[in-house]
């Protein structure tokens, strides 16, 4: 039977012959969008949960951290092997001897089998992948990078604070060393153009993107992107719209690329709107179906 999609799942269960969870981590960072240095608001639709944390000193070290979450999914998943994924903010946005103490904490945990750092495409210095060499070498890693779009206006109008090209230039520094990349992007941002969201897709694709995670962009509470859509200048996107794109994104990538992520994990306590999208299972189940109805998979309509 045809694969209908290639999931993270699938990679790493073949890759290392069990399941593997990933744990999310804290390494205590901020962002180059919010401290000031390229901006104070940052992305309009990020929110600022766990900003605080970072100052407040009451940080957890990473193997506490680590422990927790293990405890926390131990009663669905007996196996013993993680990923460290470093998640919130921007995960190389520190000087690298930080950065080293950072990641070979996570590393020196008994249950950890690899590393998965999200950042920007603007937050690779020389040293840093220098550091990101060493540890590709030695260790299970791939790097996580916000794109969001390839449309430049789109990417202003939301405040990335990076232009496209920029991103291009670091899958190249990534690609020159071999570590792997996931590209995320998101579908449904405000002024998108029809296309944008697929010609991301390919894009990344065409720059060597190793993974690809797909957002549905929804609006968080204590945004500025809250304030767009209560002053009602935004439409947020129905399940029926994003189903479709996804499917679209699907049969136009390689069957190669790994689908990190369908949807987004919108916070039940936060989420203002799409409020369709906290039912995850449902928006999974609604993409599976889609996919069967419309007898169609991953790269079906892939070109070389
Ligand atoms: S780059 Fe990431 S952490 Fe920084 S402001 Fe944008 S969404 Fe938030």
């Amino acid at each position: 039977m045809t694969r209908k999609i290639y999931t993270l799942n699938d990679f790493l269960k073949e890759k290392f012959n069990e399941k593997i969870y990933k744990v999310s981590l804290d390494g205590g960072f901020t962002c180059p969008n919010r401290d000031g240095k390229l901006s104070n608001g940052g992305c309009i639709f990020c929110s600022e949960n766990g900003s605080g944390d970072f100052t407040s000193g009451k940080l957890k070290s990473i193997h506490t951290q680590i422990d927790e979450q293990i405890e926390l999914v131990s009663n669905k998943y007996k196996g013993n092997k993680y990923i460290a994924y470093f998640q919130n903010f921007t995960n190389t946005y520190a000087d690298v001897d930080y950065l080293r103490k950072t990641y070979e904490e996570a590393l020196s945990h008994k249950n950890i089998l690899g590393l998965a750092i999200a950042t920007r495409p603007d937050c690779l210095e020389d040293d840093t992948l220098e550091l990101l060499d060493e540890l590709n070498k030695k260790t299970f890693l791939w790097i996580e990078l916000g794109l969001q779009t390839i449309n430049d206006e789109v990417a202003k109008y939301f405040n990335r604070a990076y232009e496209t090209k920029i991103y291009e230039e670091a899958t190249k520094k990534l690609n020159n060393l071999r570590i792997k990349f996931v590209t995320h992007i998101i579908i449904g941002l405000p002024k998108e153009e029809k296309e944008d969201y697929l010609k991301t897709a390919i894009f990344s694709q065409n720059c060597g993107t190793w993974g690809i995670k797909l957002h549905l962009m929804y609006v968080v509470k204590n945004t500025p992107l809250e304030k767009l859509y209560q002053s009602g200048n935004l439409k947020v996107h129905s399940k029926e719209e994003y189903v479709e794109k996804v499917i679209n994104v699907l049969e136009n990538i390689s069957p190669e690329i790994i689908i990190h992520r369908l949807t987004g994990d919108g916070n039940r306590k936060t989420l203002i709107a799409p409020l369709w999208s906290i039912k995850k299972i449902g928006v999974l189940n609604s993409i599976h179906k889609e996919l069967k109805r419309r007898n169609t998979y991953q790269g079906k309509l892939y070109k070389k």
